[in-house]
């Protein structure tokens, strides 16, 4: 792990930690929802697990039921947001050329437009 892929140094575990303010949607004991700094759609928020996951592909059996966890709570998220009905993307980015970013596990939700699709 390198040293900017640590829970002290990482972005997403400062938010959840309060040390860097967010407008948090929603948050239990697992998992946290605040909106994309930068968003993309009228609606687009993170879901992330609190703990320090740093990407899809490290997710183990240590892991149990997390991402079950996130897609139960962008559900709920959604239906707050007014897109349960009209529709919404989840998309987890998974390494560079995903576009993965943050090296902090996390689901975008977008909705609230006619979604573009291209690789
Ligand atoms: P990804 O490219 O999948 O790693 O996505 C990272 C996302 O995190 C981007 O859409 C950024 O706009 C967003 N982002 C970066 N920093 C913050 C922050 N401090 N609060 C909220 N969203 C952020
Ligand atoms: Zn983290």
């Amino acid at each position: 792990m390198t040293p900017e892929n640590t829970a002290g140094d990482c972005i997403f575990c400062k938010i959840v930690r309060g040390e860097i303010p967010s407008d948090i949607v929603y948050q239990d004991d697992d998992v946290m929802v605040f909106p994309d700094i930068n968003p993309a759609a009228p609606v687009h928020l993170l879901i992330i697990p609190k703990e320090h996951i740093p990407s899809l592909a490290d997710i183990n059996d240590s892991h149990t039921g997390i991402i079950d966890k996130m897609v139960k709570a962008a559900k709920r998220v959604a239906r707050e947001k007014g897109v349960g009905e009209s529709g919404y993307r989840l998309c987890i980015n998974n390494g560079p050329e995903a576009g993965q970013v943050i090296p902090h596990l996390h689901m975008h939700l977008m909705g609230g437009k006619r979604l573009g699709w291209s690789h």
